[in-house]
């Protein structure tokens, strides 16, 4: 299996599986790093891709194993096929947790409707189905209540699922979580390079509206001593899983303090987009930083910051939002403003 054993010279190429705006803006950092960079999303064009690169990379979850084991044995990948294996699916990601002492949600797989009987009996109710695999923003997930009907909340979780088939998977079973009465939902994104240097941000606070994210508070308001452990989680988390690139974790924080570990994605987060205009190496650099094998940047905070997306329409007020002179406005470019999709964010610094 190829391996980068020295660092990527500037000039050199950065292959990114994927094309939206989590890629976009790493390519913009990777060029201000001197490198190039190639943006894939066409499934035939693998060997070729992979000529033409000398590192991938991947900038959503949602890939095919097969696609990214082919491309592991033609050139470096980071982070790499295994890391990627336990994060696209819910219920990997849970055991993985647990076997290295990280505390999640009560969970139970259900592969079946018998299974999901089973595992709601278990768990008891309330509480939520979610789609093994291809879930994302509350996609595939149910809610099951007292009342509800489980032949139908498998049907609709198993509906969700083969929706997200389309970008190229199998749809898996479900897992069945207790609900958390949490206090605040918050994330940590790291970096881990492959000499095994890790560096943190600040845990941050994340507000979601109809399950997707609608604000970051950075950092989030929590004691120091939670704050450390959520950090420390995440660290431990990254070295753990074997990490070469940006991992983020997210989290709920109950009423009494405990952690539990809700999701990881193995890239660029969401959650880390204040990171661009309010500390000194954003989530996108560090990103490029630790899979071309360059050192570590600093993750220090400039200021306090609060990032809005920007969802559907709401970025036509760009104008309006560019009145307030502080405010950082970040649009991606894409044509068409569907409901719920993100077309930007802007984030507003908070001097002390
Ligand atoms: P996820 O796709 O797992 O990140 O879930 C999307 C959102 O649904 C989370 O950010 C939470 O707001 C909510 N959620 C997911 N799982 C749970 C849970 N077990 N208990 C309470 N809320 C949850």
């Amino acid at each position: 299996m190829p391996e980068l054993t020295h660092p990527l010279p500037p000039g050199s190429t950065i292959g990114i599986l994927g094309s939206g705006q989590l890629g976009r803006m790493t390519a913009s950092a990777a060029a201000r790093l001197g490198y190039r960079c190639h943006a894939y999303d066409d499934a035939a064009a693998l060997t070729r891709f992979a000529e033409a690169v000398d590192v991938v990379t991947f900038e959503f979850e949602n890939i095919p194993l097969t696609t990214v084991e082919v491309l592991e044995k033609l050139v470096p990948l980071r982070p790499g096929a295994s890391v990627l294996k336990i994060c696209q699916h819910r219920l990997r990601e849970k055991d993985f947790c647990n076997g290295v002492s990280v505390p999640t949600t009560a969970y139970r797989a259900a592969g079946d409707l018998a299974g999901l009987e089973q595992a709601v009996a278990e768990i008891g109710r309330p509480c939520i189905l979610k789609s093994a695999e291809l879930g994302y923003d509350g996609k595939g997930q149910v809610r099951i209540d007292a009342t509800s009907d489980l032949t139908q909340a498998w049907a609709a979780m198993r509906g969700h699922a083969a929706e997200g088939a389309s970008v190229g998977g199998s749809a898996a079973g479900g897992v069945v979580e207790a609900i958390v009465e949490f206090r605040m939902e918050i994330s940590v994104i790291v970096a881990r390079s492959a000499d095994d240097s890790i560096r943190s941000f600040v845990p941050v606070e994340n507000r979601h509206k109809n399950h997707i994210l609608d604000e970051t508070i950075a950092p989030a308001n929590l004691p120091g001593e939670v704050a450390d452990r959520a950090e420390a989680i995440a660290r431990h988390l990254a070295k753990e899983i074997g990490l070469v690139g940006l991992l983020a974790v997210e989290m709920f924080v109950t009423h009494d303090n405990k952690i539990l570990v809700n999701e990881l994605a193995p890239r660029p987060h969401n959650s880390g987009h204040w990171t661009l205009d309010a500390c000194v190496t954003s989530q996108f650099e560090q990103f490029v930083r630790a899979v071309a094998g360059l050192p570590l940047g600093a993750t220090d905070r400039l200021c306090d910051a609060v990032m809005k997306n920007l969802l559907g329409d709401e970025a036509d007020d760009w104008l309006r939002i560019l009145s307030d002179p502080g405010a950082k406005l970040h649009l991606y470019g894409k044509a068409e403003a569907r409901p719920g999709r993100k077309m930007g964010h802007v984030t507003r610094l908070i001097r002390r």
